[in-house]
């Protein structure tokens, strides 16, 4: 039987960690840590999101700023609010919270957020940074797997590592982190053939695909390390990963649970890479 990965206790401990340091930097340099956060119209799951993001700045001590926009907010109107945003020395991050209202071009708002307080790491420049190995932040998600997996004790070098999905906010990033700590990566998405016999190769798994239960038990390897980053609405309301978990937690070694593994995580990663901004600034990284 698999051990949980609580990524509730790990994400705990990698916010007391910043909010240690972020009173270190209060106290020793007078500065106070800012994220904006920027939603536009009322989707109900993006407000969750962000009411989060700041209960998370209020626990580690950082100021947030919120800018609640109308639906019909004009790419005019918001472009002008980055620009101001990348031009205030209280803000040390910007997050536009994703997705957009259609009449917005999400791929020209996350172009004019300045790379250096890009803390979802979605501009071309932190992009192309985690391409190299040479990264100022890491995508959240991606990034909250990597805590996860060095929770659990087990080396990735060298290790058989499967990806399942390769988006670019997601998918493609964590292969790209796994392969960084040298394990050997495959990356699976939608035409992948046999899914199954990939996966039971994998000595870590990671399931980013957005298909409720598409990973069963019998596709996991014994004793594999399995990270779920589905986060699926099922339709009595309940939330379910991409792994089968009742029958995965049989065979893998170490397994998240949904919720309570990855989405935690990405949170806390946020608040790292704005702490990452806030440090940057001041010449201490
Ligand atoms: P996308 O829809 O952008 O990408 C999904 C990927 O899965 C694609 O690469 C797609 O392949 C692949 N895929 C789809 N169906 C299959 C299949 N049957 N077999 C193999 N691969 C398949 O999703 P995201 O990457 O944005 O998100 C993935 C999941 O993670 C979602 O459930 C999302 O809610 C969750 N998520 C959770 C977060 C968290 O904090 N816990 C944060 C971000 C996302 P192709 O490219 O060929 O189309």
């Amino acid at each position: 039987m698999a051990k949980i990965i609580d990524g509730k206790a790990v994400s705990a401990r990698v916010k007391e960690k910043i909010a240690m340091e972020t009173a270190e930097l209060k106290a020793k340099y007078g500065v106070s840590i800012g994220l904006a956060v920027v939603i536009v119209g009322d989707n109900p799951a993006s407000r969750i999101y962000v009411n989060n993001k700041k209960k998370a700045c209020e626990a580690v001590g950082f100021e947030s700023f919120e800018y609640a926009l109308p639906t019909e907010t004009t790419q005019e109107e918001l472009l002008a609010l980055i620009d101001k945003l990348n031009k205030d020395d209280k803000v040390n991050g910007i997050l536009v919270q994703l997705p957009l209202p259609k009449h917005l071009d999400e791929k020209l708002v996350i172009n004019n957020i300045s790379p250096d307080k890009d803390v979802d790491a979605f501009h071309p420049v932190n992009v192309g940074k985690i391409m190299i190995g040479d990264y100022s932040f890491l995508p959240c998600t991606p990034a909250g797997v990597m805590e996860l997996i060095a929770s659990t004790g087990v080396e990735i070098c060298g290790k058989e590592c499967v990806v399942v999905g390769r988006s670019n906010i997601v998918g493609k990033p964590m292969s790209m982190l796994l392969l960084h700590k040298s394990g050997t990566v495959t990356t699976c998405h939608s035409k992948t053939k046999d899914l199954a016999e990939q996966c039971r190769r994998a000595d870590i798994l990671v399931a980013a695909v957005g298909v409720p239960n598409l990973i069963k038990g019998n596709m996991i390897k014994e004793g594999a390390v399995v990270i779920d980053v589905g986060m699926n609405r099922l339709e009595n309301g309940k939330l379910c990963g991409d792994v089968e978990f009742e029958t995965a937690e049989k065979a893998a070694g170490y397994i998240t649970p949904v919720p309570g593994g990855v989405g935690p995580m990405t949170i806390a990663m946020l608040m790292q890479n704005t702490l990452t901004a806030a440090k940057t600034k001041l010449g201490i990284q």
